[in-house]
């Protein structure tokens, strides 16, 4: 494939120094954005952790305004191709002082990720020798419905790493097609985005989230696709897109997502580019 059939993505999935596990200010993510050839890029750090908060996983609540008002600033440095997101987490504990945190702030997008399982940040390798004392099938089940209650929250844009309890390469032990299924539908339902995360191809699981037959099924379903990276350092902007372009190709997509930033304190609309034909 010659370069000039790649296809310019955006990417909505970067995170910054403010979450305490990640480096590097915004400024220096669009910087490699512009480098990387992108068509825009999404700040989406994660939002304060609630109920516990931990300055190792989140950046304080205090920090919220801060946060907000420095990529406002690089919004209006480069329009259009900076947009104002967030990564909140769905937790149905949490879910309404999370509302209030993301109606109180004029964000283009929201990213909704599930990282929890009741108390188990099973995605923290801090916590990771209770994946010995789970019943992973049913770590599963629970995990696929609260991403389609996440969807059905009507509180994000565009739903992170759908896939994510694979991370350290936990499988579950017998099909759950039918589970994948209901969500798939849910997923569609409710409108959301879903973003193929090339992350997981940096984490023990090797493979993007969420997989290719997952992919294949959001597709048939007529879901729309975007992209994130997940950068938790600059480098990692628009890593191994090429990849997830190719992946959302062989699934059957010709088109991906895109958000158009509206007025302030609305929410972007989602619209459609196609593919580059690769004729
Ligand atoms: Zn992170
Ligand atoms: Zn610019
Ligand atoms: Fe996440
Ligand atoms: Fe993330």
């Amino acid at each position: 494939m010659s370069r000039h059939h790649v296809t310019r993505l955006p990417d909505y999935h970067t995170h910054t120094q403010r979450c305490g596990h990640a480096e590097g200010s915004p400024a220096a993510y669009v910087q490699a954005a512009h480098e990387a050839g992108l068509l825009a890029v999404g700040i989406a750090d994660h939002i304060p952790l609630l109920p516990v908060p931990d300055p190792s996983l989140s950046m304080a609540e205090s920090d919220l305004s801060e946060y907000v008002r420095e990529v406002e600033d690089l919004k209006a440095m480069h329009p259009g191709f900076v947009l104002l997101g967030v990564e909140a987490d769905y937790r149905p504990e949490t879910v309404d002082r999370v509302a209030a945190m993301l109606e109180a702030h004029p964000f283009d997008y929201v990213i909704g990720s599930v990282h929890f399982l009741g108390d188990w940040a099973f995605d923290d390798p801090r916590r990771l020798e209770e994946y010995d004392h789970r019943d992973i099938d049913q770590a599963w089940i629970d995990y696929l419905e609260l991403v389609g209650d996440a969807a059905e929250s009507g509180l994000f844009t565009i739903l992170g790493h759908l896939d994510l309890l694979k991370k350290f390469g936990y499988r579950p032990t017998r099909s759950l097609d039918r589970e994948l299924e209901r969500l798939v539908e849910r997923v569609k339902r409710s409108g959301t985005v879903v973003e193929i995360n090339t992350a997981g191809l940096r984490k023990p699981v090797g493979e993007m989230y969420p997989s290719f037959h997952i992919v294949r099924a959001l597709h048939d379903a007529r879901v729309n696709v975007t992209f994130g990276s997940d950068a938790h350092k600059p480098a990692e902007v628009g890593a191994d897109f090429i990849q997830a372009e190719n992946l959302i190709r062989s699934a059957g997509f010709t088109h991906f997502a895109v958000l158009e930033p509206s007025e302030r304190g609305r929410r972007a609309s989602v619209s459609l580019l196609p593919l580059a034909d690769l004729g």
